[in-house]
């Protein structure tokens, strides 16, 4: 629904990430951290929506279809589009996560620790 929404108003948008692992996750995690590079996570393993299968990062293509981390235009329609359909948009956030949408049906990180599950109504 999302990338539809996003056609309709000739907006492209590349998904470049969706689950994550715990391990994947731990990975990102250390990165900055005890290994090399930049942080780009707050979360460990087990406490992102990306590790329950309810988040997703994008990022707007330009006309050529390649990647633009720098088109906030773009950046700004999606997130407008995402929230429209349900999702939260990381661009809101303080520790802005401008690629970030998680869909969470109202589940805390803490729910999704504990074992609790999405309702299957939706
Ligand atoms: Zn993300």
């Amino acid at each position: 629904m999302l990338l539809e929404r996003c056609l309709a108003v000739h907006v492209y948008v590349l998904i470049t990430q969706t689950k994550r692992t715990m391990d994947e996750q731990n990975a990102l995690y250390s990165q900055g951290r005890s290994q090399p590079g930049k942080i780009v996570t707050k979360a460990k393993g087990g406490e992102s929506y990306h590790n329950y299968g309810l988040a997703l990062d994008f990022v707007p293509l330009d006309q050529n279809g390649h990647a633009d981390w720098t088109d906030m235009d773009a950046f700004i329609t999606i997130g407008n589009i995402a929230k429209e359909i349900g999702f939260e948009w990381g661009g809101d956030w303080k520790f802005t996560d401008l690629p970030h949408l998680q869909y969470t049906f109202g589940l805390t990180i803490a729910d999704l620790k504990s074992g609790k599950e999405i309702p299957t109504n939706k």
